[in-house]
């Protein structure tokens, strides 16, 4: 029988990645409900090669231009934030969760409340509400499998039964297209410099969030909540190459690792076919032709955003979900032109210092925290701007 699958954030860079994998073994899966937030033509075009049921774009001023273009297609159009939600809401056996910060949160909440899979590639919406997302998968028995390159790695190693084997969760990371610059290199680094990743082809905020090294700090918060193993357990370890995607490291001194080709595809079909395996397109990893793998210990000095992640973590409580927030508004920031690459960092530092609200208890409290740390923020930009 095939199995019934969403996709929320269609059109990115994992939603079309996932597009890819299912439509190569179309037989084996139906399409429930695919959503976008402001690209029509690749929703239309997605939503009328899968066949899907429905299709969702979040900008409601959008659904004439939707509706015509699913016209005698027999795919249902919808639009705006709550018919993003209500999709998530309706039955299928595994939810793809790809929409980009934030905005994820109630969407990949509505999934998980349905007690079915999701695998996750929002990162943003574990590090604001971790806590609250664990617990309410728990309750509705929902499967949530990691869809980050490093998590899905991780997932693969770690002794789920027995977490207390484990002595170490170290999660690799390339070092983005800054990793060997000075910091007056950096401050001089534009948007088209710092989206251009040396390994990865990724949407344009997450490839920021790499340059900035955030991306790292937000995935240490993300491991903490997926791996029960405390951030005391938790590291980094810079590794070039991208080829080790992560490793656990046991009491006994084992280390494994899952090793792997640059290219989300893989994680993706190990979430789709799990507990499974299926065939991918993806170019297999040749080890002779790599040749080499280093690893060094990232830069806390140069890389300021992970040093603020790593205190997050350890503080607790509201502050990832602030860290966040500003990254998201900073990194936009940066993207239209308003502030220099070091300032991303320094923003949010500046917005940590000035918002310390108590741990939300509910996940309307976590969105409150957020749209607060993102007025915060839009205060500090200003101010610099002054
Ligand atoms: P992207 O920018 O390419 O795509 C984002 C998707 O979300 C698009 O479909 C867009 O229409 C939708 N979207 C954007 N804003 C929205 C809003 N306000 N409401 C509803 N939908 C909205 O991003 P991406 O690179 O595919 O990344 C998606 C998520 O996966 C991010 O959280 C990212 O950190 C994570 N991730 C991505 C990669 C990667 O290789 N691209 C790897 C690991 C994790
Ligand atoms: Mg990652």
């Amino acid at each position: 029988m095939a199995r019934t699958i969403t996709i929320l954030g269609a059109t990115g860079s994992i939603g079309r990645s996932t597009l890819d994998l299912i439509e190569r073994e179309s037989d084996r899966f139906d399409v429930v409900a695919l959503t976008a937030q402001r690209d029509v033509d690749g929703l239309a075009a997605a939503a009328r090669r899968t066949r899907a049921q429905r299709a969702v774009i979040g900008d409601a001023g959008l659904y004439g231009a939707l509706k015509e273009a699913l016209a005698d297609s027999g795919v249902e159009a919808a639009a705006g934030e709550g018919a993003i939600i209500e999709a998530a809401e309706l039955p299928a056996d595994w939810t793809m969760g790809a929409i980009v910060g934030t905005a994820g949160l109630s969407p990949v909440m509505a999934a998980l409340r349905r007690g079915q899979t999701v695998a996750l590639a929002n990162k943003e919406s574990l590090v604001l509400a971790g806590g609250l997302m664990m617990q309410a998968a728990r309750e509705a028995g929902a499967t949530l499998l990691p869809v980050d390159s490093e998590h899905n790695a991780v997932f693969q190693c770690f002794p789920h039964d027995d977490p207390a084997r484990v002595r170490r969760v170290i999660l690799t990371a390339s070092g983005g297209p800054f990793r060997s610059c000075t910091r007056e290199e950096m401050a001089r680094m534009t948007p088209a410099q710092a989206v251009k990743h040396p390994n990865w082809s990724m949407g344009a905020k997450i490839s920021v969030d790499s340059a900035t090294l955030m991306n790292k700090g937000l995935e240490l918060i993300e491991a903490y909540h997926l791996f029960p193993v405390g951030h005391e357990r938790l590291s980094v370890l810079v590794h070039p190459q991208s080829v080790v995607h992560s490793l656990v490291e046991y009491y006994d001194g084992s280390v494994l690792a899952q090793l792997g080709p640059a290219d989300m595809r893989t994680p993706i079909a190990y979430t789709l076919a799990w507990p499974e395996r299926m065939a991918t397109p993806c170019t297999p990893l040749d080890l002779a032709q790599v040749g080499r793998l280093d690893f060094e210990e990232p830069d806390l000095v140069r890389f300021p955003a992970l040093a603020l992640a790593f205190q997050a973590l350890r503080e607790g409580g509201a502050r990832p979900g602030v860290l966040n927030a500003s990254n998201e508004v900073a990194v936009a920031a940066f993207l239209a032109g308003r502030i220099g690459f070091l300032d991303i960092a320094f923003i949010v530092e500046t917005v940590l210092a000035r918002y310390a609200p108590t741990a939300p208890a509910t996940i309307d409290e976590a969105l409150l925290i957020d749209a607060e740390a993102r007025r915060v923020t839009e205060d500090a930009l200003e101010r610099k701007a002054a």
